[in-house]
């Protein structure tokens, strides 16, 4: 029996007031809320700014009208029920629609709606468009949360995908580690089940995704080690979000933390403009800067991280910032033609996503639309 208890009401959260819920209910009418009493036991409810707190439990902010509710276009990637194809090689399977708490900056929220059908429980198309497609050699299982399913259903997925000889690497997205440690430090049998798929030749990654150095409890860290004895290979990823992990300080700590118990930083990414995500979205610069100053104060093997951007059109990585200009690079492309291609935007401050920029072969907008900000420069432009 898991020793972890979900809740879906915020009259289950005992640090709430009463006029706190009733602010909050108009916004868990909309996004869904869930949790469960060990991620709510980290929090300390004496600060209104508690990074957990502002991950999980929802904002009233949330309902200011800004974004898209599938803001990289990911409905234009399915290929079969539940199986998305944009980049040449690699695969993603939405098997659950669930996940162990709901962070409120998700930009998957819309599956969690009741109108959504786009993760599924049967995967067998997708699994057979797989098998058909030999260019694919990585498969990310995603969602919702893969761990949060049975480790039978997991199992299943797994033996399928293990014996189509062109899949090198199976990689499982999730937030377990993070908001419930236990679902792996509990399940002997989850731990021997990834080691039969982790294979001296084709690995098994878990993706985690560590927020915070305050998720990095004794207990995450231990699932983390288990994962790692069971010849799993762990790395992280994660948004830059506002006044959660956006000081350089805090994030230089995750990144040393996530560094000493091997599980490297994988990717940071630029917060989607997703619906209700206007306040833990940041610019470009802001998030670039934060991630550029952390990168200063730790030691190589936890600055190999990536800062990307997951537009529709491919994976763009932001490289470099001067007093004028932005420079960014496909590091996955959906088109062929755009693979690698480098690219190079007047600076703009006040620019969120790829749409706000203009390009320097073009003249920058007269006055932004979000009016001028001072900037921080870089480099000698
Ligand atoms: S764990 Fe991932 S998919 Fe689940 S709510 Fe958080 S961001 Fe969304």
């Amino acid at each position: 029996m898991s020793r972890t208890k979900y809740i879906r009401r915020l009259d289950q959260v005992d640090q709430l007031t009463d006029g706190e819920r009733l602010r909050l209910a108009k916004v868990v009418e909309k996004y869904k809320f869930r949790a469960n009493d060990y991620y709510l036991g980290l929090i300390d409810w004496d600060d209104p700014e508690d990074p957990i707190r502002r991950i999980i439990i929802p904002d009233t902010g949330e309902l200011i009208q800004w974004g898209d509710l599938d803001a990289s276009d990911e409905d234009a990637n399915y290929v079969a029920p539940g199986c998305q194809h944009k980049y040449p090689h690699t695969a993603l399977l939405l098997c659950n629609e669930v996940c162990g708490a709901y962070c409120r900056f998700c930009f998957r929220k819309r599956l969690f709606m009741d109108e959504n059908d786009e993760a599924v429980i049967d995967v067998s198309e997708g699994i057979e468009y797989i098998r058909r497609t030999p260019r694919i050699t990585n498969v990310l299982l995603t969602g919702g949360d893969p761990l949060l399913m049975s480790t039978r259903r997991l199992d299943d997925i797994l033996k399928r995908l293990r014996r189509i000889d062109h899949v090198g690497i199976i990689r499982i997205g999730t937030k377990m580690p993070a908001v419930n440690p236990f679902r792996i430090i509990d399940n002997p049998d989850l731990l021997e089940m990834l080691s039969r798929y982790s294979t001296r030749h084709k690995r098994v990654y878990i993706m985690t995704h560590f927020n915070v150095p305050q998720e990095l409890t004794e207990a995450a860290v231990q699932a983390c080690d288990m994962l790692r004895g069971a010849g799993v290979i762990c790395a992280n990823q994660t948004p830059l979000l506002r006044g959660i992990n956006d000081d350089p300080c805090r994030l230089a700590e995750l990144m040393r933390r996530l560094s000493f118990i091997g599980v490297p930083p994988y990717y940071f990414f630029q917060c989607r403009p997703t619906e209700g995500n206007k306040i833990y979205d940041l610019p470009l610069v802001d998030s670039y800067m934060a991630f550029v100053k952390a990168k200063k104060q730790v030691s190589g093997l936890a600055k190999r991280a990536r800062y990307v951007m997951s537009d529709a059109s491919g994976k763009i990585e932001m490289v470099g910032l001067t007093r004028h200009h932005i420079y960014m690079r496909y590091h996955r492309a959906k088109l062929e033609t755009d693979e690698e291609r480098f690219m190079i935007f007047h600076r703009d401050d006040d620019a969120y996503w790829l749409d706000d920029l203009v390009p320097v072969d073009r003249a920058p907008h007269p006055v932004s639309r979000f009016g001028h900000r001072p900037t921080h420069a870089l480099g000698p432009e």
